[in-house]
């Protein structure tokens, strides 16, 4: 395994990096030295100039736009925009149901959607949690019933991020109630603009609506819009699961938070001198550094292994563990360097800066334990695939 970046991909980090410095926006560059602050316009805005770029797929075949780039190059596109702190991309599309329509889609469903999810004009979102259906998703009770050349969808999803700025659901939706669970259930693409869809934003904690209630009521869904199969659906949440937990090693936002607690400890005092320079402070911020490192050599593996051209497996649910554990301490760490400044919230104009407030994204990542399925269940994973213990 060589981990280390050949001359040529240094070459390359050099000119991805001089075109983010010119690419990105002043006023967006301003607040990307904060640790929030984006807004799903920002990550619009950001999508296009990379799409303009030719960018923006990086990780799709050529020929349906993607760069042809190897896993390194890809690798180094995705750190140097995280440490350049551009605003997130929406994943639901690029990294999701986008890949699973190249790999599974009929050819009308690949012109259909993958240049609309290219260019940003359709925003997708996923529709698989339900009251009830969440570490046990197979237990999902969603309908859509079969009325000739199209379903009828009823039920309801929860927790769809970003429902209320997306054009589509890819929805998990039970077909078949009538044969072991995981075997009755289908994977369809629903267009939220259909009548008797009804998107409902919460409200939270951190003073944002990250997550909504959809609700389905006698939905007419074209049978075209369903991929791989009916009744294939669980087949098709496998396929896109190894990609979701590697997507949440939390590598771009454990390095800028990082990078904020270093810039906040390097200038604040404790006793006459700076944070980094006192012993107590100093063992707390390296502490997780090296947890930090290691965790990226984890990550450097699986991409050395992607490079020889294996998918991810199970060895993704150690990265979306650690990772989603890592950026819990670090905002927590935050918090703890920030001291009393910590408790103002940028999105309530009580600070100046997003650079001032770590509030919002120390409250919204309490859940990262918990989405793209909850840590317990990865450690159920891990002691299964991996450590191959029996289950008890
Ligand atoms: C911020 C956020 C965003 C989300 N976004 C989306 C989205 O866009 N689309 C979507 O479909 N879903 C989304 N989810 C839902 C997410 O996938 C579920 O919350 C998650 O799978 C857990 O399901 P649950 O909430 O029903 O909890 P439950 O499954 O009820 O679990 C409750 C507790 O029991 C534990 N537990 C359950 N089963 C086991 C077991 N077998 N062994 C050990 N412990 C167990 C869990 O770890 C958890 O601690 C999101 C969730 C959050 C918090």
């Amino acid at each position: 395994m060589n981990l280390t970046f050949s001359e040529e991909e240094e070459a390359f980090r050099r000119e991805v990096r001089a075109w983010i410095e010119q690419a990105m926006p002043d006023d967006m560059r301003e607040r990307a030295k904060g640790s929030g602050g984006f807004t799903p316009e920002d990550s619009a805005t950001w999508h296009r100039i990379l799409y303009e770029k030719g960018w923006i797929a990086p990780h799709w075949p050529e020929e349906v736009g993607g760069t042809g780039w190897d896993a390194a190059r890809r690798f180094i596109l995705d750190e140097e925009m995280s440490l350049a702190g551009t605003p997130p991309l929406s994943v639901f599309g690029l990294s999701m149901v986008g890949p699973l329509i190249i790999s599974f889609g009929t050819d009308a469903q690949k012109k259909r959607f993958l240049p609309k999810i290219l260019s940003g004009e359709e925003i997708w979102c996923q529709g698989y949690s339900e009251p009830g259906s969440g570490s046990d998703l197979a237990s999902l009770r969603t309908t859509a019933e079969d009325a000739g050349d199209h379903f009828i969808v009823n039920g309801q999803k929860t927790w769809t991020s970003y429902a209320q700025y997306a054009d589509w659901v890819f929805c998990l939706v039970r077909t078949d109630p009538n044969v072991k669970k995981q075997a009755g259930i289908t994977f369809l693409l629903i267009d939220l603009k259909s009548a008797g869809v009804e998107v409902k934003p919460m409200q939270t904690l951190g003073h944002t609506a990250a997550f909504c209630d959809t609700f389905f009521d006698n939905v007419k869904v074209p049978k075209e819009n369903v991929v791989g199969g009916v009744n294939q659906g669980w087949t098709m949440a496998k396929a896109l699961l190894g990609h979701e937990r590697t997507m949440l090693a939390m590598i771009g936002p454990c390095r800028n938070v990082l990078q904020k607690i270093k810039r906040i400890a390097a200038t604040k005092t404790v006793g006459g001198r700076p944070m980094l320079e006192d012993p107590v402070w100093r063992a707390k911020i390296a502490r997780l550094e090296m947890r930090f490192r290691a965790h990226l050599m984890v990550s450097y593996r699986a991409l050395a292994d992607q490079q020889k051209g294996k998918m991810p497996g199970p060895e993704s649910s150690i990265l979306k563990l650690v990772g989603t554990e890592l950026i819990q301490e670090l905002t927590e760490l935050t918090m703890e360097v920030m001291g009393e400044n910590s408790l103002t919230w940028y999105n309530e104009g009580v600070c100046a800066s997003v650079e001032e407030s770590i509030g919002p994204y120390f409250c919204y990542e309490r859940a990262a334990t918990i989405y793209g399925g909850s840590n317990e269940i990865q450690r159920n994973v891990i002691a299964k695939m991996i450590l191959q213990l029996p289950s008890s």
